[in-house]
């Protein structure tokens, strides 16, 4: 990785304006590695116009404030993190940018990109951004430290998920011990939560629909939601948490979002992989967590029925 770390700085320093994008629907992977990014660029070159760009998300405001952009100038340069697929890159054209570098840990779905630094085996966009920084020697400090922690912890539902390796303790125990972050400090703001959301989240738990073959689901409609005083990014926050349930295998929440007329569909598996199947209903993400944003309760259906299906198969192939 260090080769082609070195051709991405070799990009930043030709550039003097330089624009950093991620995906929409930004989680604190995409903001903490985004918003640590520009710390570093800014630090080691205080003169280049380095923006943080795309929506902003209310409840991570805490990580850090995102930047409003008029015009690009001729001749920039974009970076897009956490981002396989073009028509997931929030709020910028990317051809309006003379030179594009990629810098993602999913598995790839577009080229898009001059440079396209992939890495699978990354627990997160933010562990990969720390690797650059030790590959190349670069100045870490508390505030960009804190960052990348709040978007490691994030992506790897505090070190639980498979994509954490060694590689990931190695690399956060050399942050913290060269910038001292006082880590436990960082998880308040990332886990404080309304007690409306914990009651609903009773709700959800208890009214889960579970399928012999290990698949859970919920309809979440707007109604329900209104009831319980939560909005429709809530069931994102506790889909991981049904990650060690005996007879479940595939979790998916569907989550109706009347603004956007859509259905967020947030899918979880310790079975078999579903982002292939994810990515036929116009989504898609990684093994084992993957999401879609569907059009209809009938798409809903359909997917239902063919997560349940995936799993017969799956079922079938351990038995043998
Ligand atoms: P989520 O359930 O929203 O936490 O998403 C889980 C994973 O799926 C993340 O890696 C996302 O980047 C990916 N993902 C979520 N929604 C979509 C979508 N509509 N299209 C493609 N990938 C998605």
């Amino acid at each position: 990785m260090k080769k082609i770390y070195k051709q991405i700085y070799k990009e930043i320093k030709k550039y003097n304006d330089i624009f950093i994008a991620r995906h929409i629907g930004p989680d604190p992977d995409a903001l903490g590695s985004q918003i640590a990014l520009k710390e570093i660029i800014k630090n080691i070159f205080p003169k280049k116009n380095v923006y943080a760009i795309g929506s902003p998300a209310s409840k991570f405001k805490f990580i850090g404030t995102l930047d409003k952009i008029e015009d690009i100038p001729d001749n920039s340069l974009l970076i897009v993190l956490d981002t396989p697929d073009i028509k997931r890159i929030d709020g910028i054209d990317i051809s309006n940018f003379s030179t594009i570098i990629k810098i993602d840990h999913h598995p790839k779905v577009d080229s898009y990109a001059k440079i396209e630094c992939i890495d699978e085996t990354a627990s997160s966009t933010s562990q990969m951004i720390l690797e650059m920084i030790f590959a190349l020697n670069l100045y870490i400090d508390k505030s960009i430290s804190e960052k990348l922690y709040i978007g490691i912890v994030s992506d790897t539902d505090r070190f639980l998920h498979d994509y954490t390796s060694v590689k990931t303790f190695d690399l956060v125990t050399r942050m913290i011990k060269k910038t001292n972050i006082d880590f436990t400090k960082v998880y308040e703001p990332l886990y404080l939560r309304p007690l409306a959301e914990i009651k609903f989240q009773g709700y959800v738990y208890q009214n889960l629909d579970v399928t012999n073959n290990g698949l859970a689901y919920i309809k979440i409609t707007d109604d329900m939601m209104k009831e319980f005083k939560v909005d429709s990014a809530s069931a994102g926050n506790m889909i991981n948490n049904l990650k060690y349930v005996d007879e479940i295998l595939i979790w998916v929440f569907f989550s109706e979002d009347k603004k956007s007329n859509l259905i967020r569909a947030n899918i979880r598996s310790r079975g078999p992989y579903i982002n292939e199947l994810a990515s036929r209903f116009g989504g898609g993400g990684h093994k084992y967590a993957s999401g879609a944003r569907l059009t209809s309760w009938k798409q809903v259906d359909s997917l239902i029925e063919e997560l349940n299906n995936l799993l017969e198969e799956y079922k079938k192939e351990e038995n043998n």
